[in-house]
């Protein structure tokens, strides 16, 4: 990477400053998961363990956002003891996280002792207006990219007129302005450099262009947040637990384009040199692996993708194939959930995309085999019987088996070895290996050198 001191765009001057500082590096390829009962720590990380023995070296981040601990009411500690368990069971020595998942000023806090690695949202906030002065500041601060900056591998060239900017501002600014005050917050109690910052301002309903991307990062580096990952909203649909909806083709260009903005934002900007792209509801969307993983090939970059809903449908697909009680247990959650479709599905709305016809009513459900029902239930676009409006409709259900409690939790320790084997097995076959290239040649293959 290059070296430690570069331009600054701070107050718009030439006089080099130095980079912002991060003791806490974030590897090149990181992985989030998560479980929504706490039982899956040791079977998450052994598809970690499976691709590092194969040369793929991923780092496993524990995430869990606050809405599904208030869902579950689970404590951000327990996510903590689950990954130091799981990490002391398997001997991993290569280095994890514990993320607090989309927080914010009020919810930051609980998360504060146990978490090395804070995303924050501030979706909430795009759209608010921005003070003319701190707009004009900005300008004046990306005046040194000048209107027309070359940033290498863009599919077409940027003009960034301070119209432009002014715009673009008027949508994100008051948003990072408050992910500074996030930011500096978390910095008081845990001190410079010793976590992991990421912004997110992808549960939105606009998807972010690259140009609004440049504009976003110059105006985090202005206000001194030194991001590591950040989670832009990308063309298309991210349903949760089922494949991308939407233009591969173009999802790809503007991938593609994303990455070259980060390249161009870390050479150009203050912003530490580990910065990368983080894809949200990033589990199970399989169309879209294949264009990532060759654009991570060709600009050499590095990528965080947050996947945790997927292990709870391992789960209830592996109670359903165990038969018997597993599978009573795995028919009542169902029922449930079609019973309560609305409270279930309220909270996840922009994020869910259900037909209700789809749906298979209870008793044809009650009907069914475990082997039956698990396929339904498991990803598996190639088996006519699974059914995507099913598994998103069990996604958000998860409150159910919290309700369900000890009866959900001892069917979990009944069947361990069942339920472990298919999070692993999908933690590892369907994502692991699908999304990261194999380990790194090296070559230069064009990409942002090219
Ligand atoms: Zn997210």
């Amino acid at each position: 990477m290059p070296g430690a001191c570069r331009l600054s765009i701070g107050d718009g001057t030439k006089h080099t400053q130095h980079r912002m500082t991060i003791e806490m590096k974030l590897a090149q390829y990181s992985m989030g998961i998560g479980d929504r009962f706490g039982h899956q720590g040791q079977a998450q990380l052994a598809a970690f363990v499976r691709a590092a023995q194969q040369g793929l070296h991923v780092v496993p981040v524990w995430n869990k956002s606050n809405r599904e601990h208030l869902i579950v009411h689970s404590q951000p500690a327990a996510v903590r003891q689950e990954a130091d368990a799981a990490v002391q069971a398997l001997h991993w020595s290569a280095g994890y996280h514990v993320d607090a998942d989309h927080i914010g000023l009020k919810t930051v806090d609980r998360f504060l002792g146990v978490s090395d690695f804070f995303t924050i949202d501030v979706a909430d906030f795009i759209a608010e207006p921005a003070a003319a002065d701190a707009v004009d500041a900005l300008i004046a601060s990306m005046a040194a990219i000048g209107e027309r900056p070359a940033i290498a591998g863009l599919t077409q060239p940027l003009l960034l007129t301070p119209q432009r900017i002014a715009e673009i501002a008027g949508k994100y600014l008051v948003a990072v302005q408050e992910a500074g005050r996030v930011y500096r917050h978390i910095e008081k109690h845990k001190g410079r450099g010793n976590f992991i910052t990421e912004v997110s301002m992808d549960e939105t309903d606009r998807s972010q262009t690259p140009v609004d991307l440049l504009v976003i990062l110059a105006a985090l580096a202005q206000e001194g947040i030194p991001v590591q990952t950040i989670a832009p909203k990308f063309t298309g649909r991210f349903n949760k637990g089922v494949d991308y909806q939407g233009d591969l083709r173009q999802f790809e260009q503007e991938f593609n384009d994303d990455l070259a903005v980060v390249a161009f934002a870390v050479q150009h900007f203050r912003l530490p040199a580990d910065l990368k792209l983080s894809v949200h509801s990033g589990s199970d969307k399989f169309s879209i692996y294949e264009p990532i993983r060759r654009a991570l090939g060709l600009w050499h970059a590095g990528l965080h993708l947050k996947t945790a809903g997927t292990t709870w449908l391992e789960e209830i697909a592996a109670l359903a194939a165990a038969g018997d009680d597993g599978l009573s247990l795995a028919r009542d959650i169902y029922a449930a959930a079609l019973a309560r479709f609305d409270e279930l599905c309220g909270p996840y709305a922009s994020v869910i995309d259900i037909d209700r016809a789809a749906l298979p009513g209870g008793p044809q459900v009650q009907a069914w085999t475990g082997t039956r029902f698990a396929a339904a239930i498991r990803h598996d676009p190639a088996d006519s019987r699974y059914n995507p409006s099913l598994r998103q409709l069990l996604h958000v259900g998860y409150k159910l088996a919290a309700e369900a409690g000890e009866r959900y939790t001892r069917l979990l320790d009944k069947y361990a070895s069942a339920v472990g084997a298919e999070v692993t097995a999908n933690l590892f076959t369907r994502h692991l290996l699908r999304i990261f290239p194999a380990a790194e040649s090296h070559q230069d293959h064009g990409g942002h050198r090219g």
